[in-house]
C-alpha cells in the first residue's frame, strides 16, 4: 500500500505550516512566555511567529 503524504484530511496546508513553525520555535526558544518582555529572545521569536501567522491569514 502506497501512502500519500500530501493527503491531509480536514487540515489546511496553512494549519500544517503553523504547527510546524510552532514546534520549531518551541524547540529553539522554548514555550511562549506568559507575558511579553522586551529584550527576551523567546518573546521576540514568538512575536515574529504571530506576525507571520497574521500575514498569511490575510492572504489565504
Ligand atoms: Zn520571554
Amino acid at each position: 500500500m502506497i501512502k500519500n503524504k500530501t493527503k491531509q484530511k480536514g487540515k489546511s496546508i496553512e494549519e500544517v505550516h503553523e504547527r510546524w513553525l510552532m514546534k520549531k520555535l518551541e524547540n529553539l526558544y522554548g514555550k511562549r512566555c506568559p507575558d511579553y518582555e522586551t529584550g527576551c529572545g523567546c518573546c521576540q521569536a514568538w512575536s515574529v511567529y504571530d506576525s507571520i501567522i497574521d500575514e498569511n491569514r490575510g492572504r489565504l
